[in-house]
């Protein structure tokens, strides 16, 4: 595999490099030809003419394109460029693909591009992909895609256009695409590709709940308007500038144990946002921050790992916000791939990234795809000394990448506040929560959880129980022993209730000497059984100085309707009878199930 990039300043420039000997001895070596353009430029007419260049020079090659919002060739960020990649391939074979859009038919183009993938070859050693995620529901896509292909890696990125979200295009060959995907399959047993993804942003924020989406958009936050989130915290508007205000702080969730990042990309009129990939209900996030110490940190591990896979070429398709976030520093990331390997890509509105049989869309990360054809480098380091020119240089400049280095102690800075605030908060809410005495729930737990498993049952038509406890005689142990003696009884036996429960079971302290137990998934007759159990290991209990003490108890189980108030009233309904009729008995209030 050989690879060559040109940044293209004119047509004829192009057209001359092509022409040129090198360009033509590659060519008649080389069994295929992929040939990447990355342009700034939107305008059809300006890549049209650039990929008949190169289709006219180049009839056989493989030809795919992206708008961006960034270009990188030889490892150097440029801005409204146009970057043409050339990769020829001694024994790999290139099967491109085209899928178009139409209105919410992304999973089944998903669907078919997948199955032309698979039916692409036996010896599938990756694949290119681009699409336009402003444009069309790219999650969709990938859902459907990702039922119909096998195990190896799939990259790259989605069509950006320098912020003006609607001129983003793919191609292929001369053929321009405002909406849909473009793949190219590498078929051969000598192509060697290795993906990887690293993300860098760290999370800045508390911890907040999605609490109502749908597809691409969040609704609502904490049960408030989710631009809220942006406003309240980050002073951003909802006003033209939103997209790019918003872009270096994502939400930043947890899913299937792998850190995913979410930008939005505006605001609608109900205050929901819309973001470029998928978001759901319940997922907690963190809102994020790029932190660039991080990400060179994160980068030099990748390169590292690159450099020992010894590639032929380097591709990147990496996150704008990346660009926006680390400025003119931007190329400490990139710059250092191009020692490894001839190195080029794009900024992106969403990275893709497939392993394992796994495909996501990313948004803020960098997937960096290293690329070799045989067996470990025929050659043995790579000429080096050929871009020496364009390292950054290291001179005795104190105000060197001064930007990241005082962001990255902010970052380091907002990082400890919060979670020294996350910590006292949390000791807070325990305190809140917590009976001082006996170190059980308290009320204000129990009645949360209750209205909780209410709500849960209601929904989910399940059973709930509920067991009340009362001691007997307690007024004496304080009239004969003392308070403290009773403080004693009372923490004995807490500890009594909570030997005897469920992990799942809530123990709190409902009022002087009473206790509730919530039972969750659990019927009268099993709720019947336990306060059974736990009134017999009462009574034969060794208590301290007052020796034996018994309970009264009442247990009904939740039915459909019921508030907390009839619940527990239904139960103190058994435990007054349990006292009337002898004390240290359990009695089970059953009601008509509809
Ligand atoms: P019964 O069998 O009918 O339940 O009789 P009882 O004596 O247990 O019931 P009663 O409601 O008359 O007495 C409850 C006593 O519990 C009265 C109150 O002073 C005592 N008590 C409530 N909270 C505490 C506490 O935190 N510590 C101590 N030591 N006593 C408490
Ligand atoms: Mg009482
Ligand atoms: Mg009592």
């Amino acid at each position: 595999m050989k690879h060559y990039t040109y940044l293209v300043e004119n047509p004829s420039g192009l057209a001359e490099f092509l022409a040129s000997k090198e360009i033509i001895t590659e060519v008649a070596k080389a069994k295929s030809i992929l040939v990447q353009i990355f342009s700034a430029q939107t305008v059809p007419a300006w890549i049209k003419c650039i990929s008949e260049i190169i289709t006219d020079n180049l009839p056989t090659a493989v030809l795919v394109g992206s708008t961006t919002v960034g270009e990188i060739i030889d490892g150097r960020t440029f801005v409204k460029s146009t970057v043409v990649s050339f990769s020829f391939f001694e024994f790999t074979t290139l099967v491109p693909l085209l899928a178009e859009c139409h209105e919410n038919d992304e999973e089944i183009v998903g669907n078919i591009l997948g199955k032309a993938i698979s039916a692409s070859g036996s010896d599938i050693a990756g694949v290119l992909l681009l699409a336009t995620p402003i444009s069309i529901n790219v999650t969709d896509l990938l859902n459907g895609l990702v039922r119909r292909i096998g195990n190896y890696p799939v990259f790259g990125g989605g069509a950006a256009d320098y912020g003006a979200m609607h001129n983003s295009l793919i191609l292929l060959g001369t053929q321009l695409l405002n909406k849909g995907a473009v793949a190219v399959v590498f078929l051969g047993n000598e192509l060697h590709i290795d993906i990887y993804s690293y993300l860098g942003w760290l999370p800045l924020s508390k911890e907040m709940t999605i609490t109502e989406a749908d597809g691409k958009f969040v609704k609502t936050v904490d049960g408030e308007s989710a631009f809220n989130v942006y406003h309240r915290y980050l002073n951003i508007s909802n006003d033209v500038n939103f997209d790019l205000d918003v872009l270096a702080f994502p939400f930043l969730i947890e899913r299937d144990g792998q850190k995913l990042a979410r930008v939005p990309i505006s605001v609608e009129e109900d205050g929901s946002l819309q973001f470029v990939a998928d978001v759901r209900t319940g997922e907690k996030f963190k809102v994020g921050y790029g932190n660039p110490t991080t990400i060179i940190h994160d980068a030099k591990e990748i390169q590292a790992i690159m450099r020992a896979f010894m590639p032929d070429a380097v591709f990147l398709y990496t996150c704008g916000c990346r660009r926006f976030l680390m400025q003119e520093e931007v190329e400490l990331e990139t710059l250092p791939f191009q020692e490894i390997a001839p190195t080029v890509g794009f900024y992106t509105y969403g990275e893709f990234f497939g392993q394992n049989n796994n495909l996501h869309l990313l948004n803020s990360a960098m997937v960096a795809v290293g690329m070799r054809e045989g067996q470990h480098a025929r050659r043995t380091t790579y000429p080096k000394k050929q871009w020496a020119d364009v390292q950054i240089s290291q001179v005795d400049d104190p105000y060197v990448n001064k930007h990241i280095r005082v962001i990255s102690h902010l970052m380091h800075f907002i990082n400890i506040v919060t979670s020294e605030l996350e910590q006292v908060n949390s000791e807070l809410e325990l305190l809140s929560i917590t009976d001082k005495l006996t170190q059980i729930y308290n009320r204000v737990k129990l009645d949360s959880v209750l209205n909780h498993e209410i709500n849960y049952s209601t929904r989910y038509r399940s059973d709930f129980s509920v067991i009340l406890i009362d001691i007997d005689h307690f007024k004496q142990v304080n009239d004969v022993h003392g308070h403290n003696t009773g403080d004693a009884v009372l923490i004995f036996m807490a500890q009594i209730l909570k030997e005897n429960i469920r992990n799942s079971d809530i123990l709190g302290r409902w009022g002087g000497e009473e206790f509730l137990i919530i039972l969750p998934q659990t019927n009268a007759q099993q709720a019947f059984e336990l306060a059974e159990k736990i009134r017999k290991t009462v009574e034969s209990a060794k208590f301290p100085v007052v020796n034996r003490k018994t309970i009264s108890v009442g247990v009904t189980q939740y039915c459909s309707d019921d508030s907390v108030i009839e619940l527990i009233e239904r139960a103190d309904r058994g435990l007054y009878e349990a006292k009337n009729t002898g004390r240290n008995k359990v009695v089970l209030i059953i009601t008509e199930i509809e």
